[in-house]
């Protein structure tokens, strides 16, 4: 008998303490329904976020136009020139240094290559004297270079480099 009043006493107590549960549950899901404007906020801050190019700041359509469309392209490079104060140039304006020495425009690249001038330019490369560092440029570089090698100025320079590489090797040379 006592047992079975026992049994019931917990069973009370335990639906008491679900119902406590159920009200807390309830608060909190009123609390959830409250908040629903601060859920879609965040939602939309995250959308707003990931469709957001990282790199200059514009807000693209979606996130795969901005990945996959705008990042990099020549308008993103345009703005962040633009964030950082700076004017764009588009690649295709900007200038190369060639290995001729020549300055060119990096869409003349190839035909700047191919062109007349640089060839000349090259050809020059080639009759520089590498003692004096001077590069013949003319009409005839291959005679101004032989005249070159031997004028005064020339020779003295060659005995100063032979002086220095000499010096150069005695430096090398373990002493004993
Ligand atoms: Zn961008
Ligand atoms: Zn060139
Ligand atoms: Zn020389």
């Amino acid at each position: 008998m006592s047992q079975n009043y026992e049994n019931q006493s917990f069973t009370t107590s335990e639906s008491h303490t679900s119902g406590e549960q159920w009200l807390v549950e309830s608060n909190m899901r009123a609390e959830k329904m409250g908040s629903l404007s601060f859920w879609q906020n965040e939602y939309e801050k995250q959308f707003l976020k990931i469709k957001t190019c990282p790199l200059c700041g514009k807000v693209c359509k979606d996130q795969w136009k901005m990945e996959y469309k705008h990042k990099h392209s020549n308008e993103c490079l345009k703005i962040q020139a633009e964030n950082k104060g700076e004017t764009y140039i588009p690649p295709s304006k900007r200038k190369v240094k060639c290995e001729c020495g020549e300055s060119v425009l990096f869409c003349n690249f190839p035909t700047h290559l191919e062109s007349d001038k640089h060839k000349n330019k090259m050809k020059q490369d080639v009759l520089q004297c590498k003692i004096c560092s001077k590069i013949f440029v003319g009409k005839r570089p291959r005679r101004d270079y032989e005249a070159h090698i031997k004028t005064g100025k020339h020779k003295k320079n060659l005995e100063i480099s032979k002086i220095r590489s000499f010096e150069k090797l005695k430096q090398k040379t373990p002493t004993r």
